[in-house]
């Protein structure tokens, strides 16, 4: 589903004066986006877990002449609930406001079949995937909903919808995060101050997608640059009022 209209192009200023945090910004989809939201006027927050890739990104950000993003180095894997408090605070005494969260880390794990994957294997892939999202999600909704327009952007994918042989943990984390999404929605909605949507940004030229389809040739997909407008569309202002929705990058 298309949620992001179909001729829609991010004004130059769409993200000026905002704060918006990335996970998973130093690579693919997640620095693409990180630069994308900086060049439209946002100050980003470059949340990884490998700082010589986000000293990257904020190199370029700064070199284009956009706002100074901030590097905040973080293993989704082994950070605890105090960890993602910790984040939040350092982000409102620092910046003093979120109005973006892209949720977008995230690993494959094993490609094999249920009976024979390892348990250990499948708890990382829920840890990093969901598990991670909900505790920032947690972390960050009471700073989120001071600004009164924030938005809450969950990554999903095609087999987050539909599950398909030998994706395991990384389907089964897919749906969760759909879920997550879908209740944090009908919980803000009320309110009207914090929106929650997911994006599935479809076949994308990044290192996990040659991870899942070693033989494909990475010329025929879209760069991670080719699919941010869907990205600031719900990230910025102008998708105020959509709530809940699950929309897919690739098909505006
Ligand atoms: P990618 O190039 O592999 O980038 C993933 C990013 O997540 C990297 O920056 C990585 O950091 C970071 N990350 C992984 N584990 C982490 C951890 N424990 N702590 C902190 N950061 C961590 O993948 P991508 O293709 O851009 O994927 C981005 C999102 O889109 C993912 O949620 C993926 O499931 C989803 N997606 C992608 C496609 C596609 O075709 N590419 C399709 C459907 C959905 P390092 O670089 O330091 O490892």
């Amino acid at each position: 589903m298309s949620a992001v209209p179909a001729d829609y192009q991010p004004r130059a200023d769409l993200l000026a004066g905002r704060t918006v945090l990335i996970t998973g910004a130093g690579d693919g989809i997640g620095r693409a986006v990180a630069e994308a939201c900086a060049a439209h006027g946002a100050t980003v927050v470059l949340l990884g877990r490998t700082v010589r890739k986000l000293e990257r990104v904020y190199d370029a950000i700064v070199d284009a002449g956009h706002p100074e993003p901030a590097i905040y180095p973080m293993d989704l894997l082994g950070a605890a609930p105090t960890h993602h408090e910790e984040l939040a605070q350092r982000v409102d005494s620092e910046l003093g406001r979120l109005d973006g969260l892209l949720h977008n880390a995230g690993i494959l794990g094993p490609m094999t079949a249920i009976e024979r994957y390892d348990p250990d294997q499948w708890a990382r892939v829920f840890q990093v995937n969901v598990h991670a999202a909900f505790l920032l999600s947690r972390a960050c909704l009471p700073l989120m909903r001071r600004t009164g327009d924030a938005s809450m952007v969950f990554t999903s994918s095609g087999v987050g919808r539909h599950g398909r042989a030998y994706w395991g943990a990384y389907a089964c984390s897919k749906f969760a995060i759909e879920g997550l999404s879908q209740v944090l929605a009908d919980e803000v909605q009320n309110e009207g101050r914090v929106r929650s949507n997911c994006i599935s940004p479809g076949p994308v030229r990044t290192a996990m997608r040659a991870a899942a389809f070693p033989g494909e040739d990475p010329q025929r997909l879209l760069t991670p640059r080719e699919v941010v407008i869907p990205y600031l569309y719900l990230l910025g202002p102008d998708s105020r009022g959509l709530n809940g929705a699950s929309v897919d990058a690739q098909s505006r």
